[in-house]
């Protein structure tokens, strides 16, 4: 290595999938397994036991705030990101509901399963999971919603929308993520 060249000590970003009241727990195996093969510079594990959902978050129509889940998940030592995941119904009002929620340029994320669940096909209900886990973990490194209707990173209305969208971010939104990763690296340092 040249004299004063730079060097970036590459490290993994790990996650913890946290989850939060009862949970399918092969579900979440699963997209431990999965969410790294479509961003390989990170590093996933399931938390042993499930948080217990915050009294405090459900409303009057039985949703559960997304906001104050998002504020009762914390990042145990040797994580860099937590996503949250939950089968309740999440909403931030006035929408109706949310699939998930994350802090931009945070730590913490969250996303629930009531929608996305397909009551015979385990393997799209893990797919949209897949989805809606990128997608939220792309916020926590700096992603706005992408225009690209295609990419994980652009919004979802609807179930529709989630299906529609692939598990891949486009090329602009991927580049943005590993020079995201890279800055996170530089910093560890
Ligand atoms: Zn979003
Ligand atoms: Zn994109």
């Amino acid at each position: 290595m040249a004299e004063g060249a730079e060097t970036v000590k590459v490290q993994p970003l790990r996650v913890l999938l946290q989850p939060v009241g009862d949970n399918d727990w092969h579900l979440l195996t699963q997209l431990a397994l999965q969410l790294p093969q479509h961003l390989p510079f990170v590093q996933c594990q399931t938390a042993a036991k499930a948080l217990p959902l915050p009294p405090s978050a459900v409303t009057l129509r039985r949703q559960w705030l997304a906001n104050v889940l998002l504020a009762h998940l914390v990042v145990p030592a040797g994580f860099d990101r937590v996503i949250g995941v939950t089968q309740v119904d999440l909403v931030v009002p006035p929408l109706n509901f949310v699939f998930g929620l994350a802090e931009l340029s945070g730590q913490r994320a969250v996303i629930s399963l009531a929608r996305l669940k397909h009551p015979n096909d385990e393997d799209l209900t893990l797919l949209r999971a897949l989805k809606e886990a990128l997608h939220e973990l792309g916020h926590t490194l700096g992603l706005q919603h992408c225009p690209n209707p295609w990419c994980v990173a652009s919004f979802s209305n609807s179930l529709a929308d989630t299906d529609r969208k692939g598990p891949q971010f486009c090329a602009a939104c991927y580049h943005r993520l590993l020079v995201a990763w890279q800055r996170l690296c530089l910093r560890a340092e």
